[in-house]
């Protein structure tokens, strides 16, 4: 934020807010951390920066194109969208409250991997982002219909790429659980 106010950033903070996630629309692109900043560039534009979440995430066009649509309609023309891969998006980036809201909508909120130290997630900036998964096995996640922490993965790959299929034990509910990455 600038000293001085800056009406069309406020403005355009505030629209950009509200710009669902394409694929779980109850979590917007901000709470989600793929939204990282709305500023002022060298030449005066108005330039929204956004980090994709996983390398495969076809969302991304898509969320760039919500963008530019709620930019558009709030008469913020000329932008530009800036893509920027460092540091590399993590689930731990996701707001506590979009946690909530994600377990409200029935998807298993990324386990969060918090250094016991200085409290800083425990990947580096530096490292590039893969589409791989986490080499040590995963805890199981709790069940978000019941909380039930008797739950088993089904496929590693549910709904979309970016989450695995689980199914609880106790409920019988299937869910999806977003992965930690
Ligand atoms: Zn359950």
């Amino acid at each position: 934020m600038q000293a001085t106010a800056d009406h069309a950033l406020e403005r355009a903070w505030e629209v950009l807010e509200s710009v669902p996630d394409p694929e779980i629309p109850v979590v917007s692109i901000r709470e989600l951390g793929i939204l990282r900043d709305v500023r002022r560039a060298g030449d005066g534009q108005i330039e929204v920066v956004i980090t994709p979440t996983y390398s495969g995430c076809p969302a991304m066009s898509q969320i760039a194109e919500d963008v530019a649509r709620a930019l558009d309609a709030a008469a913020l023309a000329p932008y530009r969208i800036a893509t920027t891969l460092t540091p590399a998006w993590t689930t731990d980036w996701i707001t506590d409250e979009a946690r909530e809201k994600l377990r409200a909508y029935g998807i298993a909120p990324p386990a969060v991997d918090h250094c016991g130290n200085c409290g800083s997630p425990p990947r580096s900036a530096e490292q590039p982002i893969t589409f791989v998964a986490k080499p040590k096995p995963l805890p199981a996640p709790a069940c978000p219909h019941c909380g039930s922490k008797h739950t088993e993965r089904l496929a590693q790959f549910g709904s979309t790429a970016c989450k695995a299929l689980y199914r609880c034990i106790d409920c019988r509910e299937p869910f999806d659980y977003f992965k930690p990455y």
